[in-house]
């Protein structure tokens, strides 16, 4: 890695905002998301969208907004153990209000913890289920004597809205380049915001650009999932403009590069990308497209198929500090933002310079269009084909952790609904998924049975 002033420049103006915002308790909606906006659009001019709690989007419904004021549990002692006010990741994001005295053993019930990494404070979050409770380092944890503690947690759910900002720099056509970041995790620096910053500053170089460019690019900061749905279901008439698209996170730590490819798997994003990665001479790994992770989820729905792609460093999900107190400000480097800044802006020039050239030619690896079936294959259509349904309140979606099998199991789910569209057969999805036939089947019957898919005969 050898980065020029400019990178080095851009690294440092990205670290020191990820400082500004780190502190901030956000959520899918409510003040901290707002106000992690409103500093954004100190750097450049966010439009902020409010979208009233009770709004359907798709089959999702914007929740009730969540805000907390204040947190704690007090030991029998009467001494504070637990602080909200000492890091925003010791509530279960979206807890309900609570205040009482309870035994250890009530207790328990509510508290989080990683006994595996027994040092850190574990990221949990309980969106649509109504729960309430703490998440602590293990060690705390087994030192916690027999007793009375008194919690609280003075948190607000009411009639709100879901924030979101977009900004959007006119080239001199109307086909789109999408960039997306989340803005809903509280303070985690890789995960979610160095995504962040990276969009604030791809953003500011760019529009000083404005007059030269092809495309037109839009940045969004939504909340994950549920912002990606709702700016989906929200601006229908705009997707068919959006040529290219890269999801933004987990880019400011040590690791070498990582790509994880769109659904369409060699689309000019995917081809761009990689020429790129190449280009550099450094290691990087290539991840085929899988139903998991960001929103790329729903960006490559069935319904939608957007050639959107993820440049990250270390996956989410693979560094241990994902998801936990540790995926602090130490973790994540001025030097790896400068040089995944650097990385993004090849692509993006690279793209601007290819433009109008690229023919394209959908090359979806397991499309079988003139493939014939065999006697047992099974092919099944998404009656939800717009984003993810949500599973929740079907019931067949973890609260807040599941069994190892239900896992599997949910992964299953996952796979069958983002590639059933009435020409994948489940053996296709077992060749690329990688799970097994028994358990993708045992799922498909159970989709099935909630009305999201049906079985369709060729
Ligand atoms: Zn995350």
């Amino acid at each position: 890695m050898c980065l020029i002033q400019k990178d080095l420049q851009a690294g440092k103006t990205m670290y020191k905002l990820m400082e500004q915002l780190y502190p901030i308790c956000r959520s899918i909606t409510g003040n901290g998301t707002r106000k992690t906006l409103k500093i954004i659009s100190e750097y450049i001019p966010l439009m902020i969208h409010e979208v009233a709690t009770g709004t359907n989007v798709f089959d999702w419904t914007i929740p009730k907004e969540w805000n907390i004021k204040d947190a704690y549990v007090k030991a029998p002692n009467g001494k504070k153990i637990i602080e909200f006010k000492n890091s925003s990741l010791h509530v279960l994001n979206y807890s309900v209000p609570v205040h009482k005295i309870i035994p250890l053993n009530e207790l328990k019930k509510h508290l989080f913890t990683l006994p595996k990494q027994p040092d850190v404070i574990p990221y949990k979050t309980s969106y649509y289920a109504k729960n309430w409770g703490f998440c602590i380092n293990h060690n705390q944890f087994l030192k916690l004597e027999n007793g009375n503690y008194e919690i609280l947690i003075d948190s607000e759910l009411k009639k709100g809205g879901l924030t979101y900002g977009e900004y959007y720099i006119k080239g001199k056509f109307e086909e789109e380049v999408l960039l997306s970041c989340y803005v809903c995790h509280p303070s985690l620096c890789n995960d979610s915001l160095s995504g962040v910053v990276l969009a604030v500053e791809l953003a500011k170089y760019l529009s000083c650009l404005k007059q030269k460019l092809n495309y037109s690019f839009r940045f969004l900061f939504i909340p994950e999932t549920i912002g990606a749905i709702t700016w989906l279901a929200h601006n229908q008439q705009k997707i068919k403009k959006i040529k290219h698209g890269l999801v933004m996170t987990c880019v400011g730590d040590s690791g070498s590069l990582t790509y994880k490819k769109s659904k369409q798997g060699n689309s000019e994003i995917d081809q761009t990308v990689i020429s790129v990665l190449k280009d550099s001479k450094e290691s990087f790994n290539l991840i085929d497209f899988f139903p998991l992770g960001s929103d790329e989820r729903q960006y490559c729905s069935v319904g939608f198929d957007l050639p959107v792609g993820s440049l990250m460093r270390t996956m989410y999900g693979k560094f241990p500090e994902y998801h936990t107190s540790a995926d602090d400000l130490n973790f994540v480097k001025e030097e790896f933002l400068g040089d995944t800044f650097s990385k993004y802006l090849k692509v993006i020039l690279k793209l601007e310079e290819n433009y109008g050239k690229f023919t394209s030619k959908n090359n979806n690896k397991i499309i079988r269009k003139n493939k014939k079936l065999g006697k047992n294959d099974h092919v099944f259509l998404n009656l939800y084909p717009k984003c993810e349904p949500q599973l929740g309140r079907r019931g067949i979606y973890h609260k807040i952790a599941g069994q190892n099998q239900d896992l599997v199991k949910e992964e299953a789910i996952m796979w069958i609904l983002s590639f059933s569209d009435g020409i994948n057969s489940i053996q296709d999805i077992e060749k690329i998924s990688k799970i097994d036939i028994n358990v993708l089947m045992e799922a498909s019957i159970l989709l099935c049975e909630k009305n999201l898919i049906k079985e369709v005969t060729n």
